[in-house]
């Protein structure tokens, strides 16, 4: 559910016409809804209304300021993956008690940086990355908390980039290590072992494999408590799935009802990790029609948005619903629909069934809110794009378009 709808023969966000929009920031634009945001993170913080819980909003989803200051301002603590991302959370006002720090390649000076901070809790994904968090925590004099990520081969059923619960994944230690790692860590007077952690992969459309690896997680707990390891916090990750074409993925509702009857009887914080859930369905990436090109193989609408603005079409051959700013109501032909840049794999569309489009109209490609702007980059000397917030009427400015100053501003 969210807040861009066709009203009057016209895409809005939330009170704002979209061609307005396009007229006063210009193309490629991201546009969020302010109201999408919060009616997502608040139906996270609902579904875990029984259980002691935090919501973590996984900031490589994204993360622009506004939106994780909107997302803060509601509560949500936060999922980073480097001291950027740090940076960025504790700029937008994240209350560091909230931020769990994830990733198999934490480096000393963001170790160092987080335990500054007083993060809640790093999870970690091997042994000597608990040994050199240890290291670091001792020599500043303090402990760092921790969880264990636990890889608990369970398959997410979907895209292999995304699926990370493998056993064959890089992420996480199996149980028998783990074992291991957590006696080190209880016994590592700089670590106290206060979590236990997973995230098997991103856009599951199913509430099985969440189940299966919370039961595997419990389970597991319950055999560290015998050696003497009481974990406070269980943390599942993020992974569900949004509709981007014709997916129908559970609900977050959905998903807390699952897990509140084996958490029930436990003192356990429950800690859930949603990106894309949250963001990915409030925002779009606006663009403008360049020109029209008819070959003997096939018709292309070519725009002003690329795969620079909007990578996963390329990437992961996602699929992203692509509609008219102002519907004309002419006849459909199946298009690809591709950018400025000098590679084939530059599409945000492939044979899609479009109305055909007049150069200098607008599309909107749907579902970009998360994964978009975040993987964007300035290939080609690009220089990337603006995002605005939509609340209602009002209309914030996140991210001001790069200029070609911005594009050489670091090079000597
Ligand atoms: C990417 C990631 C998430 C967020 O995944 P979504 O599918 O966007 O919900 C959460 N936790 C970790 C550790 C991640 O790497």
């Amino acid at each position: 559910m969210d807040y861009f709808e066709y009203r009057d023969g016209a895409l809005w966000a939330e009170d704002k016409r979209v061609t307005d929009l396009m007229e006063t920031f210009g193309t490629p634009l991201y546009v969020y809804s302010a109201k999408t945001l919060r009616r997502h993170y608040n139906a996270f913080d609902e579904a875990l209304g029984g259980l002691s819980h935090l919501a973590c909003f996984s900031v490589k989803a994204n993360s622009n300021i506004s939106l994780l200051r909107l997302l803060g301002r509601l509560g949500a603590g936060v999922d980073i993956v480097s001291g950027g991302e740090l940076h960025r959370a504790l700029t937008a006002g994240i209350d560091p008690g909230k931020i769990v720090f994830s990733g198999v390649g934490k480096q000393a000076h963001e170790i160092r940086e987080a335990l500054a901070a007083g993060i809640l809790m790093f999870n970690v994904e091997s042994v000597q990355e608990l040994e050199h968090i240890g290291r670091i925590a001792a020599a500043l004099k303090t402990q760092a908390r921790i969880s264990i990520r636990i890889n608990p081969d369970v398959d997410p059923e979907t895209h292999p980039y995304i699926s990370t619960g493998l056993k064959k994944n890089k992420f996480g230690l199996d149980m028998r290590d783990a074992a291991d790692a957590y006696l080190l860590a209880r016994d590592h007077p700089a670590i106290d072992p206060v979590g236990m952690d997973c995230h098997i992969g991103s856009q599951l459309t199913r509430i099985g494999p969440f189940v299966e690896a919370l039961e595997k997680l419990l389970a597991f707990a319950d055999r560290l408590a015998r050696s003497g390891v009481g974990i406070r916090y269980l943390d599942l990750g993020g992974g569900l799935g949004i509709t981007y074409n014709e997916e129908a993925p559970p609900l977050p509702a959905d998903l807390g009802r699952a897990i509140a009857g084996a958490l029930a009887e436990r003192d356990l914080t429950v800690i859930l990790e949603p990106g894309r859930a949250i963001a990915g369905n409030a925002g779009i990436l606006v663009t403008r029609v360049l020109y029209t090109k008819k070959t003997r193989a096939k018709n292309f609408v070519i725009v002003d948005a690329a795969m620079n603005d909007l990578v996963r079409p390329s990437l992961y051959g996602a699929y992203h619903r692509i509609g008219e700013v102002v519907p004309g109501g002419r006849e459909s032909m199946m298009v690809d629909v591709v950018g400025p840049i000098c590679e084939s794999s530059d599409f945000l569309a492939q044979d899609r069934m479009l109305p055909a489009m007049e150069p200098g109209e607008g599309l909107a490609v749907f579902s970009a809110g998360a994964y978009g702007f975040t993987m964007s980059s300035q290939y080609n000397s690009r220089p990337r794009a603006a995002e605005v917030i939509v609340d209602g009427e009002r209309v914030t400015l996140a991210r001001r378009r790069e200029t070609y100053q911005d594009l050489v501003a670091l090079e000597m």
